[in-house]
């Protein structure tokens, strides 16, 4: 043993002077961050795997024009640990991670950037497993497919599940049931008023499903005739975006962006549940999960109710089946409500019931001392047999 080196290392602890990008990690509770660097395609990625725990860390890949690495590297630690709290809650034997290439969505795209990204998640063996996420197409995950199996969330044509959202609303819509049940002892929505912000993919399943309960529903989105038309489809009201926040509803079901709970229109709810489908719905988790508890708000904690996605996509490594894909998003109603009732024992925000929930199933696991290894996970899975080997 060097005993220079170990003397050295009890001398001098790493500190967040020094290591500034250990002491993040550290911080957060990552595992390992893969920059992913290809300059003759121009490909700058960062992977992030944040827990492996209960298995590979499966999240998706965002396309975005970050302003700096700094950005860029927040993002995708942020994200990743996201999706470890996610899969964990969910019941999902997954871990948590995510990958972000750095670029504009609209101009840099071309094949051998994402074959060389492909190239670099082929290179970690099963340990991240991607997906699509904002900016990203079904192209651009064919050309990743072609150089890594390591890929769930293809196209239906190519053996996968396709587009998650209609089984994202599912679960927010079920989710939504559950707290209704909770504030109002019945998880009908018949008769009640109900604001949905965004008229997109998730947003539109949503309404469809909650216009057959016979609630009154207020639409908006920034694309005013995207909104106007969801609306005209389910019998709503269309709404302008800023008007969304003070409507007077029963339930305010954000479905586009995230950040949009946050100091400025917090005060201006009114709602009595908060449950929608967007990533990330309050902007400062700890603070305004607080506040709306203040309020008397009931928060649906949003990286629950919208596992619909990756319940959906987890399901491809066993070889798809829609009816049990749904069959297992509607347990989220489930999760939902213990979820509320352990916040409502241990008198703490909804969210932080769910963070403490999802941790306990981690430390449980890590506990048996089961240590995930990519291979074992990936050998007896049938998804194999679709997840060709292209080499
Ligand atoms: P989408 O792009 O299809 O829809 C988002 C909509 O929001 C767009 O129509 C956009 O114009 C609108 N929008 C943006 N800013 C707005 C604003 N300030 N006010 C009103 N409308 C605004 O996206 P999606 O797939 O429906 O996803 C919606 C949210 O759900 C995202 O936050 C996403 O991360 C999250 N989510 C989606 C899935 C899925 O399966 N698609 C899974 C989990 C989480």
């Amino acid at each position: 043993m060097d005993t220079t080196t170990a003397r050295t290392r009890e001398e001098k602890p790493v500190n967040s002077d020094q290591f500034p990008l250990f002491a993040d990690l550290a911080r957060g509770g990552h595992e390992q961050v893969l920059a992913c660097s290809h300059p003759a395609t121009g490909l700058k990625a960062i992977i992030a795997i944040h827990d492996t725990t209960l298995g590979p860390a499966l999240g998706g890949t965002r396309m975005w024009m970050y302003k700096n690495e700094h950005d860029a590297m927040r993002d995708v630690l942020r994200l990743s640990r996201g999706m470890t709290y996610k899969a964990a809650i969910s019941g999902l034997n997954l871990g948590g991670g995510k990958a972000v290439i750095i670029g504009d969505p609209h101009t840099d795209k071309n094949e051998s950037l994402f074959r060389a990204f492909g190239r670099f998640i082929d290179g970690l063996g099963g340990r991240y497993i991607t997906a699509e996420d904002v900016g990203m197409t079904e192209q651009e995950m064919e050309w990743i497919y072609s150089e890594t199996k390591y890929v769930t969330g293809i196209p239906k044509s190519m053996g996968g599940s396709g587009n998650p959202s209609p089984v994202t609303a599912y679960g927010v819509y079920m989710g939504m049931k559950a707290a209704a049940k909770n504030a109002y002892g019945s998880d009908s929505l018949d008769g009640k008023r109900i604001a949905i912000q965004g008229a997109g993919n998730v947003a539109s399943h949503l309404a469809r499903y909650i216009s057959k309960e016979n609630a009154t529903l207020f639409i908006t989105d920034i694309y005013k005739e995207k909104a106007q038309r969801l609306a005209g489809e389910c019998s709503a009201t269309y709404v302008s975006p800023d008007e969304i926040y003070s409507l007077e509803v029963d339930i305010f079901s954000p479905c586009a962006l995230g950040g949009v709970v946050n100091d400025d229109t917090l005060p201006v709810l009114t709602c009595d549940i908060l449950a929608g489908g967007a990533n990330n719905i309050l902007d400062d988790e700890e603070k305004h999960g607080a506040e709306l508890k203040r309020r008397g708000i009931l928060y649906a904690p949003d990286y629950v109710i919208n596992a619909g996605g990756i319940i959906n996509i987890s399901s491809e490594l066993e070889g798809y089946k829609e009816e049990l894909a749904m069959r297992k998003t509607g347990r989220i109603y489930d999760t939902v409500t213990d979820i509320l009732a352990y916040a409502e024992t241990n008198d703490i925000t909804t969210i932080e019931a769910s963070n403490r929930l999802a941790e306990k199933r981690i430390r449980a696991v890590a506990d048996t001392g089961s240590i995930y290894s990519s291979s074992s996970h990936f050998s007896h899975r049938k998804g194999e047999l679709y997840m060709r080997d292209r080499r």
